[in-house]
């Protein structure tokens, strides 16, 4: 149903009282390690729910590349796409505090060397799949020929993050370019005034057909072909505990409902309510929900 392409992480995660200054340091909590990285959660969030995914990404060949693999599978995924070798497991080091503010550095490693190559080389894959998500973890020009490499039947989703310039065609293709607030005021930069519908309305304009705005726990803004129609998506009141993977757990169940034929108002609305799911446990992958618990709630 499903390939993404995209990035995986292992997240290196220390609790700390406060932040080390320059030539200082600090003791902190134990080393938690999850399986992480966006490309990698999202493949994850979409198994869960019951799709057929598979993952287009690159580890090293070492023990994090090796969480990564056995994360995947564990879940369900397809990872014959999962490339091994080139540079380090990319490496995201958090540090947590009392607050819950993370501060992270991220070593990009094995994903910076997912190339052109190596999407060419996976065509099988996207002759399978009805639908394909990237985000902005692996290097622009391996998102530029994921963009080539469609099937002509085959429907792509984006969501720009890290938010970075984006080439008119990786743009023309997005159906739907999928932003955060974040992401949708780097994207406009000064010109976005304070209202989601103007921001849907200015990125059409950039060429994606269609254009979906995430808005937390105000769910999420469906704008598509003509610049008037606008859907606005609910979503389910819930105690947050954590968003972090929330809009990865959201690209993802809304990418698979697309390949199953759905509409994209249908489609996200569905979405919020995986991504309202995911916001009320720890973590990210360990905080997806199946499409069970999603319906029940
Ligand atoms: P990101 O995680 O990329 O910053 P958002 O914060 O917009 O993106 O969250 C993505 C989706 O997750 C939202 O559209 C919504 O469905 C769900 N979500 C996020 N935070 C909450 C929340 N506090 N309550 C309910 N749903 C939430």
């Amino acid at each position: 149903d499903l390939l993404v392409v995209g990035s995986a992480n292992a997240d290196l995660v220390i609790g700390v009282d406060r932040r080390p200054g320059p030539g200082e340091t600090v003791l902190g909590s134990d080393l938690a390690v999850h399986p992480g990285g966006k490309g990698a959660n999202q493949a994850v969030a979409a198994a869960r729910l019951g799709a057929r995914a598979a993952l287009l990404a690159r580890v090293g060949d070492d023990g994090h590349g090796r969480l990564l693999l056995d994360s995947q599978r564990a879940a369900g995924v397809d990872t014959v796409g999962m490339l091994v070798g080139g540079a380090p497991t990319g490496v995201a080091l958090i540090t947590v505090d009392p607050s819950g503010d993370n501060s992270i550095v991220v070593s990009p490693g094995a994903n910076a060397r997912l190339t052109p190559q190596d999407v060419r080389a996976a065509a099988s894959l996207f002759q399978a799949s009805r639908v394909v998500s990237a985000q902005l973890e692996i290097p622009l020009e391996t998102v530029v020929e994921t963009v080539r490499s469609l099937a002509f039947d085959s429907r792509f989703v984006l969501n720009p993050s890290p938010p970075g310039p984006l080439p008119a065609e990786v743009l023309a293709a997005c159906d739907p370019l999928i932003v955060n607030e974040h992401e949708a005021r780097f994207l406009l930069g000064t010109s976005a005034g304070p209202d989601p519908e103007d921001w849907a309305r200015a990125l059409l304009l950039r060429g994606p057909r269609s254009v979906v705005i995430t808005l937390g726990a105000a769910g999420a803004l469906v704008a598509a072909g003509s610049t008037s129609s606008f859907v606005h998506v609910e979503s389910p009141r819930v105690d947050a505990v954590d968003t972090t993977g929330a809009g990865d757990a959201f690209t993802a169940a809304l990418a698979w409902r697309l390949s199953r034929g759905e509409t994209l108002a249908d489609a996200a609305a569905f979405a919020a309510r995986v991504g309202a799911a995911a916001v009320t446990r720890q973590g990210a992958q360990e905080s997806f929900p199946t499409a069970e618990e999603v319906l029940v709630r």
